[in-house]
């Protein structure tokens, strides 16, 4: 395309467009991106590209009909892209791996889907100290691509997951405890804004927006490239597994994870874990949790068990599967089972609450007792997902994203099931579960207003949740990179900062 075309592409005068009616722009937009990227356009509702392209998403409940697919798979035609549907006013998605269950999060009914997979370069910078990732890659991909010339970075901990949302919204890392979230080790950001200009966001320029996008999500711009810290790591391995536990075995397991906060984690910022509590009824026969399993990682190889994370096995666990391995391996046993269920509808939930024995077992046992209704007719999983978070953690680097600087458990509530017709109900279950959690939080002392924006679903006052002084900065900056506030008007979801 022509510099004179991409220019015109500013200019309304041009053509004649009813420009109320967002079907004709939808359409011609499409039409327009079709004729420009036929290769990277997928429009009709019929082809298997387009279907394909529009059950990319991890969550059933987020295949949603897009007018057209627009994968771009340079920088160059992203800002073309956010020219054209800046240009006709169409609402649109942006979408990396796909990966928040929510609908209209990363997909979008009619509009347009930007979707990002495509931009999926790895590259060493040749200093060897940044990686440089397009944010359309899964984080198994970039391990592995970067295990080879002995690098590590801060990134997701399961491989399907996508970089571009993970870091955007922060990032929660087994490398947190020593290297602090995803977002704080982005040294620059590359991004389109609304008007499709292409700028570089980092600590020297537009630092300003380098602060935003630290949890900012699809607020300001669309990130075409993260350039991140690199960890040199020369033979790629560290230690971790999965370690199972018997339900009747789980107040034991709570006074350890407690435990390992208060006292584990604080001694070796090198180890960490994830917690899940997962009842799969299907083969369930009793009213517990079916399994609790704790996935433990330490970022250097051992000879045996490391120390801080030794009381979980002096419970004698059920199973173990703990070694010396690569991150990659690691990350696909992390994943485990859940990598070969079928397509199902998902939800995610959030809650932030102090690190204390007491107030999980609450929880434990709440859990056990409002998830008795999904089964067996109505889900096929629930998992209560535990994860510690620590001060040493929430220090790391100025964000919008303001985590509290103490010992905290973000908890997250994960339901799968098949039927469209229960979901109402099935998101109730979660919301009241986790309000009454809230409740005796409070009751105790132990709540907290942060969310973590990767776990919340949709209607969560996740930034009401980072403090008014922070909403109040990216407001301003948001007003300063995206004046036509096309990422507030366009892209309608996510979690709006102008609605904050
Ligand atoms: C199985 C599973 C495991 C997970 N593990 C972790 C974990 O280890 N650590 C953790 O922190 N979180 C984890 N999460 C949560 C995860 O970080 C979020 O779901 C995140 O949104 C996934 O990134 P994505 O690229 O797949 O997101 P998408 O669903 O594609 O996008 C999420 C949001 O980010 C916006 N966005 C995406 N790309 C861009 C971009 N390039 N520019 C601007 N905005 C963009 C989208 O518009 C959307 O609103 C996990 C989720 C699942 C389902």
């Amino acid at each position: 395309m022509s510099d004179a075309q991409i220019k015109s592409l500013n200019d309304k005068s041009l053509i004649s467009i009813d420009f109320a009616n967002s079907s004709v722009k939808d359409q011609l937009a499409c039409r327009f991106l079709n004729i420009i990227f036929p290769d990277a356009t997928a429009i009709s509702s019929e082809a298997v590209t387009y279907t394909s392209k529009i059950s990319i998403n991890w969550s059933v409940r987020a295949w949603l009909k897009s007018s057209c697919v627009f994968s771009p798979s340079t920088t160059d035609m992203t800002s073309v892209g956010m020219k054209v549907v800046n240009f006709f006013g169409n609402k649109f998605a942006i979408r990396s791996g796909g990966h928040t269950p929510d609908p209209e999060m990363a997909s979008i009914d009619d509009g347009i889907l930007f979707s990002l997979e495509n931009l999926n370069m790895v590259q060493m910078d040749e200093s060897l100290s940044i990686a440089s990732i397009g944010p359309g890659n899964r984080w198994g991909d970039v391990y592995d691509k970067l295990a080879p010339e002995g690098y590590l970075v801060v990134g997701g901990r399961v491989p399907p997951v996508g970089a571009g949302g993970l870091i955007t919204g922060g990032g929660l890392s087994f490398f947190s405890g020593t290297h602090g979230f995803a977002c704080d080790n982005v040294l620059n950001y590359e991004v389109v804004l609304g008007n499709g200009t292409i700028v570089n966001a980092n600590a020297h320029t537009n630092s300003d927006l380098w602060w935003a996008l630290k949890g900012g999500s699809n607020n300001f711009g669309l990130v075409t490239r993260f350039d991140l810290k690199a960890i040199p790591k020369k033979d790629g391995i560290i230690w971790g597994g999965n370690i199972y536990f018997s339900p009747l075995q789980s107040e034991a397991v709570i006074k350890a994870l407690t435990d390992f906060q208060q006292v584990g984690q604080i001694a070796d910022p090198k180890a960490a874990l994830i917690g899940n509590w997962i009842r799969a009824p299907a083969t369930s026969l009793t009213e517990l949790t079916d399994i609790l399993r704790i996935t433990v990682f330490h970022q250097d190889p051992t000879d045996g068990i490391p120390e801080s994370l030794q009381p979980f096995f002096d419970l004698k666990p059920v199973l173990s599967t703990a070694m010396n391995r690569t991150l990659l391996s690691l990350a696909e046993d992390t994943y485990g089972p859940a990598g070969i269920v079928p397509p199902a509808r998902q939800l995610f939930r959030t809650l932030t609450v102090g690190a204390n024995e007491e107030l999980l077992n609450y929880a434990y046992a709440k859990f056990n007792t409002s998830y008795s209704i999904l089964f067996p007719s109505l889900a096929s999983v629930a998992v209560l997902t535990h994860q510690p978070v620590s001060e040493a953690m929430a220090s790391h680097g100025a964000r919008p994203m303001n985590v509290p600087g103490k010992a905290q458990t973000w908890l997250i509530v994960n339901i799968q099931w098949a039927l469209e017709i229960s979901d109402k109900k099935i998101l109730k279950i979660a919301k009241d579960f986790l309000d009454d959690v809230k409740a005796k939080s409070v009751e105790m002392g132990l709540d907290e207003d942060f969310l973590y924006l990767n776990d919340a679903a949709r209607g969560q006052e996740v930034l009401e949740g980072y403090g008014a002084a922070s909403v109040a900065e990216m407001k301003t900056i948001s007003a300063k990179y995206d004046p036509a506030q096309v990422f507030q008007e366009q892209v309608t979801g996510g979690f709006k900062v102008s609605k904050a």
